[in-house]
């Protein structure tokens, strides 16, 4: 028995076609939902007053070798209900038809879905555009993960810890499920008792890695007093450096020494060394003046009323733990000095020439950072070694004895074994 073909079979079932015409190599069918009513999403009030019409363009399955895009004529609506909030809401269609703000419709989403799941990114992008579906493979990767079940295993083994939303300004806390490696949730703030009440709603957690201070452990041993508590890696081996650095910091006056680094002549350093010199002159005139203090017998207390410095400073210069010159941090420029190295020893010496040839290997440093590499690399060859003045910060010093030997440069390597064997490099 024959049918005739009618044009609203093409579209998903629930829209009624208006219009339909060819547009470049593109269908586009004009279409709106049969229905005459809206339902507020906030109240669930029925409404027939339209507000005014809009379009929106969704794309759906291919038609004869064409991609097809539905031009949907959607409503919004008023809603009357007098205890809603919600004055005009856009028109929601049936289940199963079209989400709010998709770009397609679900019947098509679905066939992304498993696209996506079968060939992964990559190949189903270059297959849908065979099947004229075009989607990018971010998109696949995007639909495949929002479709994704959530796990409905329970939650065994979980870390907690601070999460900045503003650093120093604003902290939270963040959970992860560890067997997953997936974050779980974020709590609005560091407070125990935050934490302690989202802990007693999970009680198959059996493991709890946190930091080492006193807040989650509380929390924790209140809410899952079964839970095993364990120290987390990083927090372990942040607290182990920190350590290790204090140890090297108390000892740099003897280091120096022994290097025969004991006085610096501010005219071999480069302007921003001589800003840091400068610092550490005027941390030393405040440890003088501390240690002086402590060493007739005022208590910390009465120190830091005199001095005017905070209790952690005053703390840190009676230990010791003050005296390194020179502060670095992890330079933009750590990886590219043996190449550096190589382009100096071959004659190239100009700084904008090696910042133009290192930005060519994809160096995204300043030219400044360069030049200061240069000068102090000329003024260390003008000087011999007895005259070089400079030996490496604590924290290099610190960072040189616990890195892997694997990861240690031939340089560094060698100014482990001893730091005189390496005179003319500088950190
Ligand atoms: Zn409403």
């Amino acid at each position: 028995m024959q049918q005739a073909l009618q044009r609203s079979s093409l579209v998903p079932r629930g829209f009624v076609v208006e219009n339909a015409y060819y547009e470049d190599n593109k269908a586009v069918i004009a279409v709106r939902a049969s229905g005459s009513v809206g339902l507020c999403p906030s109240c669930g009030t029925v409404s027939r007053r339209v507000h005014s019409r809009y379009r929106r363009r969704v794309t759906d399955l291919p038609l004869s070798g064409r991609i097809v895009q539905l031009l949907v004529i959607a409503r919004r609506f008023r809603c009357d209900a007098v205890l809603c909030g919600r004055q005009i809401f856009t028109e929601r269609f049936a289940e199963g038809l079209l989400e709010p703000s998709a770009r397609r419709t679900t019947r098509l989403d679905s066939i992304v879905h498993h696209l996506g799941l079968a060939l992964g990114d990559r190949p189903a992008a270059s297959f849908a555009k065979r099947l004229m579906l075009p989607v990018s493979k971010d998109t696949l990767l995007r639909v495949v993960r929002r479709r994704g079940r959530p796990p409905a295993d329970p939650l065994r083994v979980i870390g907690i810890d601070d999460w900045a939303w503003r650093r120093n300004h604003r902290y939270a806390s963040i959970i992860c499920n560890l067997e997953r490696r997936r974050v779980i949730t974020l709590l609005p703030d560091r407070e125990p008792a935050t934490a302690q009440a989202w802990l007693a709603a999970h009680p198959t957690i059996a493991i709890v890695a946190r930091d080492r201070g006193g807040g989650y452990g509380e929390a924790t041993a209140k809410a899952l007093p079964h839970a095993v508590q364990v120290a987390d890696r990083w927090h372990l081996m942040e607290n182990a450096s920190r350590a290790f650095l204090n140890a090297v910091r108390k000892s740099m006056r003897q280091i120096r020494i022994v290097i025969g680094a004991t006085t610096i002549d501010p005219k071999l350093l480069t302007a921003a060394e001589r800003l840091q010199y400068e610092g550490y002159l005027r941390r030393e005139e405040a440890n003088v003046a501390i240690l002086a203090l402590s060493k007739s017998g005022t208590p910390m207390k009465q120190i830091v009323r005199l001095t005017g410095y905070s209790r952690q400073l005053v703390r840190q210069a009676i230990r010791g733990e003050r005296h390194d010159v020179f502060r670095t941090r992890q330079s933009s420029l750590d990886q590219h000095l043996p190449w550096l190295d190589d382009q100096w020893a071959s004659g190239c010496r100009n700084g904008a020439e090696l910042w133009r040839r290192l930005k060519a290997c994809g160096f995204r440093g300043s030219l400044r950072v360069i030049s200061e590499w240069a000068t102090r690399r000329r003024r260390a060859e003008r000087v011999d070694a007895q005259n070089l003045q400079r030996i490496p910060s604590a924290r290099k010093i610190a960072r040189l004895m616990t890195i892997g030997r694997d990861l240690l440069t031939n340089e560094s390597w060698q100014r482990r074994l001893c730091p005189q064997c390496a005179p003319k490099r500088i950190c």
